[in-house]
């Protein structure tokens, strides 16, 4: 195993690598912009280094200042975490120039998928079931009309580089398409810097099903199972859980061969996430993949009692998988709620201030908290804002649920306000003890939530 690790990262994530990294005797070096010097993932490491000013893009998105720490401390590896550099093609490749090992996959299979219509282009070609859409080159707004007229709407309007819920727009009529395609198209631009559109069709009730898969250089790949995270907001996750609710062995065993398959096409190595919508009538198409490890990981640690980060430096070290797929089972039922410091009768602004008292669940063999704040700390508006994910365990679902619904209630914050009673509802609502899952979830329990 080599021996010293930069966590190119802050927060939760951040914190979440050290404490593995450091089980497994491994040196960390955390780095931090101004507004995090007393940080926690700071104080956790066993050495930190300032990288620069508060805002990211001068500090956790320094791709060559990052790598000139790693050279001058001799880290031999890099981990991304979430977020930041972690799907950032460049900057595994001035990783690879340096001779220090990118925690994630190569190069490739990063520039693969980070065009969603460039994906799509490749599954199809290795079988994988897509969502009914056209992903070409030519993008002259009348044949982009005429592929939404032909597969008939509603239709949803997405942004090839686009990315955490934002560059999507639905079409309900042929009407309204033009205007929708030109807002869509300056959204786009505006936020990614690249208009290229997909057109998909609209799926009313889907579920969002993803499968963890890891691969290593060998040319081994296991699939960790699913991971149920219908429950959005503007289509970003809420609550996740695991295993999805009513999922059969077959419909898991097809998945999870698609989602190798996915893999295998672009010669994918490490933790990856190959993300599905699921139809009402059981049917399953890929949306993307995700390459890098995911902020819900923890609720497939729990149902499969492996730790993704070990087994993510493992690979990256060129070691095999530590299973094989016959070894993995599912054992009960996890969820993540998503603690965040916002307002949900305010929009759900972000709220920044300082936890002048912060006392979360007791955590045990049910109970995890994943946090990178402590009592005292200022929630800044230069990061996103979650505060910690409350993550629950038990044999099954309803038991696992209760553990979720009691330990919202026991989580206290003070100076900030937050979306935990929003959680709290959520989770108590009957469709939820029921596992009435799709995407339209909160919209249409509304009135039950707020
Ligand atoms: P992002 O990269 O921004 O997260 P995704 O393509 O992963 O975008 O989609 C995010 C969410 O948007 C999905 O989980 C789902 O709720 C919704 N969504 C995406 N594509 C469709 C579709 N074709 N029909 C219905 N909902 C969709």
């Amino acid at each position: 195993m080599l021996i010293k690790l930069l966590i190119a990262n802050r927060g939760e994530i951040s914190c979440r690598i050290i404490k593995t990294a450091k089980r497994m005797g491994i040196h960390t070096v955390a780095v931090y912009s101004d507004a995090d010097a007393d940080a926690l993932h700071v104080q956790m490491a066993d050495e930190a280094v300032h990288i620069g000013p508060a805002p990211s893009k001068d500090s956790y998105l320094q791709a060559e200042r990052i790598i000139e720490v790693a050279r001058k401390v001799g880290a031999d590896m890099i981990h991304p975490g979430y977020g930041f550099l972690s799907e950032n093609a460049e900057f595994a490749r001035l990783c690879e120039d340096n001779q220090i090992i990118f925690v994630g996959p190569p190069v490739p299979a990063i520039d693969a998928m980070g065009s969603k219509s460039a994906a799509k282009k490749i599954m199809e070609a290795a079988g994988v079931p897509l969502v009914p859409g056209y992903h070409g080159e030519d993008q002259s707004p009348a044949l982009l009309k005429q592929h939404a007229d032909k597969m008939g709407y509603p239709v949803l309007l997405k942004a090839a580089a686009g990315g955490g819920g934002k560059g999507m727009r639905q079409v309900h009529r042929a009407e309204d398409f033009d205007d929708a395609l030109a807002a869509a198209k300056r959204e786009a631009m505006a936020g990614f810097g690249d208009e290229h559109m997909l057109v998909e069709k609209y799926l009313t009730q889907p579920r969002h099903v993803e499968i963890q898969v890891f691969c290593d250089m060998h040319g081994n790949g296991v699939y960790l199972f699913e991971r149920d995270c219908s429950v959005q907001r503007r289509h970003q996750k809420v609550i996740e859980e695991a295993p999805a609710p009513g999922m059969t062995e077959v419909l898991r065993a097809q998945i999870g061969e698609a989602a190798l398959k996915a893999a295998a096409a672009i010669g994918y190595v490490g933790a990856g996430t190959v993300e599905f919508l699921l139809d009402t009538d059981g049917r399953f198409y890929f949306m993307e993949m995700n390459t890098r490890l995911q902020v819900e990981h923890p609720v497939t640690e729990m149902i499969s009692g492996q730790d993704l980060v070990e087994w993510q430096l493992r690979v990256a070290s060129g070691e095999e998988l530590p299973l094989k797929q016959s070894e993995l089972q599912i054992n009960g039922h996890a969820f993540e709620a998503r603690v965040y410091a916002e307002d949900p009768d305010n929009e759900f602004l972000p709220a920044t201030g300082s936890l002048n008292f912060l006392q979360p669940p007791d955590e045990s063999d049910y109970v995890r908290v994943d946090t990178g704040v402590r009592q005292g700390d200022k929630v800044s508006v230069y990061y996103d804002p979650m505060i910690a994910k409350l993550i629950v365990w038990d044999e099954d679902r309803p038991k696992a649920l209760r553990r979720l619904v009691k330990a919202l209630s026991e989580y206290r914050v003070r100076g900030v306000t937050t979306n935990i009673d929003f959680l709290y509802n959520l989770a108590n609502t009957k469709a939820f003890k029921q596992a009435q899952l799709d995407t339209g979830f909160i919209d249409k329990h509304q009135s039950e939530i707020f």
